[in-house]
């Protein structure tokens, strides 16, 4: 093709964690690919400093995506030369035998302490009564290194502009792109544009029902006495302390973020009412349960990360991938820490022109409401 269209193999729609990871693995094994982004890489869901990478998920095909995508974060860890993954482990509160049944089955270590020897494990925590469920093997994802590091590998196939359009032209050559510079023809498109990702991959004729929220996640000082050992990460479903909800260190700054999960504790975006209220209101919530449940952080917030959450119908950790002739659209929530693992399989998508069997049986039940 000549003048303003252009022909290319594989491009990957997202400079998100996602994309880039997909992006990185193709390259990797040699395709021909290109990774088209408006923005600066990792400026939409995947901004910021810390996620948190744990095994633990109600679905066992999830628990096994994250051991294997643990393998994949030590192999880009050693690429980069740094820490990508800290050595805090997860502690969960609210947990029975039946929530730790995919760890059981996908042979991932974890303990168990007394509410006792709480402190032993997470010196910040105010006295519980139940068990902690400890994830030794997991820890707080270094967002921003990450994201640094995907750019320099993937380099420049990066491309710096956004897709306006998709669509699957009739005489069946492939699938058009439509950007403000050109009109592309690709083999094979990997739709990875996060909250966007519903309305490219319509184009294809790929239904997504992604409900998108606004989410709100303060971060808190970390009191001196707790600041010389790691803190880990935090999910607290016990109800002990009046709400559900997860935290993470930020790196090593002395800082610890704290969210709410579950239903209707993000601010729906999509009806036009104010939402700075509602958001106000979270982070009181949020503040009231550090001073109760959180005694080693000091309870004012002194930052504060407002983004759009995404869920699938399937709710807190639903993943879903789709498939049709030269086109895969990945989505969901809470995915940074599968990446180097969801990387590879969208690799093998584009790759083969089909959907791998670990995207599909996941996408499944993240189709079945919560
Ligand atoms: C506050 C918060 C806390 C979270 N906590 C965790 C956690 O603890 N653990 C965890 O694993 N996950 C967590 N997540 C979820 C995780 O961050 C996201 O699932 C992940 O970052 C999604 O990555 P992505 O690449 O799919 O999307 P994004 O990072 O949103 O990337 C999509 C990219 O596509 C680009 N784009 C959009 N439209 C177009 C277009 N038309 N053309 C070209 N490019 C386009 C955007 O600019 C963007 O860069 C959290 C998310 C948030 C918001």
């Amino acid at each position: 093709m000549t003048g303003f269209r252009h022909r290319l193999d594989i491009a990957v729609i997202g400079a998100g964690v996602l994309g880039l990871a997909a992006a990185d693995a193709l390259a990797r094994r040699g395709a021909d690919v290109v990774c088209f982004d408006g923005r600066q890489p990792g400026q939409g869901q995947s901004g910021g400093l810390t996620r948190t990478f744990r095994h633990r998920h109600d679905d066992p095909d999830v628990v096994r995506l994250a051991a294997e995508s643990l393998e994949h974060w030590r192999t880009w860890e050693k690429r980069s030369g740094r820490v990508l993954i800290g050595p805090e482990g997860t502690v969960y509160a609210g947990m029975d035998d039946s929530d730790a049944e995919g760890m059981r089955l996908q042979g991932v270590r974890h303990e168990w302490t007394d509410g006792e020897r709480a402190g032993d494990v997470f010196g910040p925590l105010a006295p519980v009564s139940g068990p902690l469920l400890v994830d030794p093997g997991s820890g707080a994802i270094r967002a921003r290194n990450t994201i640094d590091a995907l750019s320099e590998w993937v380099g420049d196939r990066i491309t710096p502009q956004d897709v306006h359009g998709v669509s699957v032209p009739e005489d069946g050559d492939g699938v058009e792109l439509q950007t403000a510079d050109g009109i592309y023809r690709a083999r094979h498109v990997l739709i990875c544009a996060g909250t966007h990702t519903p309305r490219l991959a319509a184009g294809a004729g790929i239904g997504i029902p992604l409900d998108c929220a606004l989410h709100a996640r303060p971060h808190y000082p970390v009191r001196d006495q707790f600041q010389r050992t790691p803190l880990p990460c935090w999910v607290d479903r016990s109800g002990a302390f009046g709400e559900t909800v997860y935290g993470s260190p930020i790196g090593t700054t002395g800082r610890y973020v704290v969210g709410l999960i579950g239903n209707g504790v993000d601010v729906d975006i999509n009806n036009g009412l104010p939402t700075g209220t509602e958001m106000e209101a979270h982070v009181r919530r949020l503040s009231a349960y550090v001073e109760r449940a959180l005694p080693g952080l000091v309870p004012e917030p002194v930052g504060i990360r407002v983004c759009v959450m995404s869920k699938l119908p399937g709710g807190s950790d639903a993943l879903g991938a789709w498939h049709t002739p030269g086109v895969t659209a990945v989505t969901g929530h809470n995915l940074f820490k599968l990446a180097p693992v969801l990387g590879e399989l969208l690799a093998d998508s584009a790759q083969e022109d089909r959907l791998p069997d670990e995207l599909a049986r996941v996408t499944e039940r993240a189709l079945e409401p919560a």
